[in-house]
């Protein structure tokens, strides 16, 4: 990589796989737990790389013209933060529909980055007109040259992943020797990531078990309350309850996810309290500032792996958990300010499945 970037956009991804080891022995474990830290990419989470692969890619098709395109798009706040970051650069307007439940902290920063911000009732149906998504159509619909990139459906979004991340962790994984302190199968056994569009999921699944290790365990994260999981019984019991966490979990499963559900082998459901105690464990063991998403990621990781001893109890396999963005984009949130930053936690957070 060249010393000088052109411009912030060149600092989207590359993101460190960092070892997860003071967790890892809390926890019991004898496999390594590698963790892909998603907040140090520019815009500070792994939707950077959906949104500047989608706009390059409508670019391309000819779809964008600077100084009168106007990009809208329905997220949970950081493909807009993404989305907005490139089109400060590119010279687009960028309209993001955002669900009321989502940080202040997330509107802001698009704000900041010249996005105009419409807030959606969080509890429309994705598939109403009052929705992030339902107002998203609206709004192109009725202004020129407004188009939705649409991170549901676009088959960037998962590319971006196949190309990028994916590639990322498997060449941090294989060029990692093994070493007596430290044994490694140099392969990824297992990886862990939450779902929201399933991009990410179905993403790094494909370039790991096309290019890599066609028998490395894929294991989604959906919310409790969510109906992304597979089998749906696993969604029965909390099926449309609220939710706190963002960026995970729909009321409907997005198109990216549906076009390959066979990505994912194996789905774990997680609750808020599980998610916002494991922010507080890797903030306070790792230094690492993770967000919500991160939490329910690890936690979810660590409930999997309670299941599955053969590769808990395993020294040199290698485990990699997802954590898509940062702590700062939540920290006016109740459950911060409550849970993760005061929480009276101990190091073995009571709610985390202990392995
Ligand atoms: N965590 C956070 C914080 C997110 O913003 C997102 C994207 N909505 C995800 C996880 C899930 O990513 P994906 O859409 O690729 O499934």
């Amino acid at each position: 990589m060249p010393q000088i970037l052109n411009n912030a956009l060149d600092a989207v991804g590359n993101t460190p796989l960092i070892r997860l080891d003071k967790v890892a022995k809390l926890y019991g474990l004898k496999c390594n737990l590698l963790g892909k830290v998603e907040f140090m990419s520019a815009g500070g989470s792994v939707k950077d790389r959906i949104a500047k692969a989608m706009v390059e890619a409508a670019e391309k098709d000819g779809k964008l013209i600077p100084g009168k395109s106007v990009v809208i798009e329905p997220t949970s706040g950081n493909t807009g933060i993404g989305l907005a970051m490139a089109c400060a650069i590119k010279g687009y307007s960028v309209i993001i529909t955002l669900p009321n439940k989502m940080s202040l902290e997330k509107e802001a920063a698009l704000r900041a980055l010249g996005a105009e911000v419409v807030r959606t009732p969080t509890e429309a149906a994705w598939d109403s007109p009052e929705s992030h998504i339902g107002v998203a159509r609206k709004l192109e619909r009725e202004i020129p040259h407004g188009i939705i990139l649409d991170q549901y459906g676009n088959v960037n979004n998962p590319l971006a992943h196949e190309l990028t991340t994916g590639p990322e962790i498997i060449d941090a994984v294989k060029s990692t020797p093994s070493t007596s302190a430290r044994v490694s199968s140099l392969k990824v056994d297992a990886i862990v990531c939450g779902a929201g569009t399933g991009g990410t999921v179905t993403g790094i699944s494909r370039a790991i078990k096309k290019t890599h290790n066609k028998d490395c365990i894929v294991v989604g994260v959906d919310p409790e309350g969510s109906i992304l999981a597979l089998p749906d019984s696993l969604n029965t019991k909390t099926d449309g309850i609220a939710y706190v966490v963002e960026g995970i979990g729909y009321d409907f499963i997005p198109e990216v996810l549906s076009r390959d559900p066979a990505c994912v082998d194996e789905w774990v459901k997680t609750s808020d309290k599980e998610a916002f105690d494991a922010v507080q464990v890797i903030m306070r063991n790792e230094g690492l500032l993770v967000g919500g998403s991160s939490g329910s990621a690890l936690s979810g990781t660590l409930k999997w792996l309670k299941a599955r001893k053969d590769i808990a109890e395993t020294e040199g396999l290698n485990v990699v958990v997802l954590l898509p963005d940062g702590i700062r984009n939540y920290m006016s949130k109740e459950w911060f300010l409550n849970q993760a930053l005061h929480g009276e936690l101990s190091p073995l957070a009571s709610t985390i499945a202990k392995v």
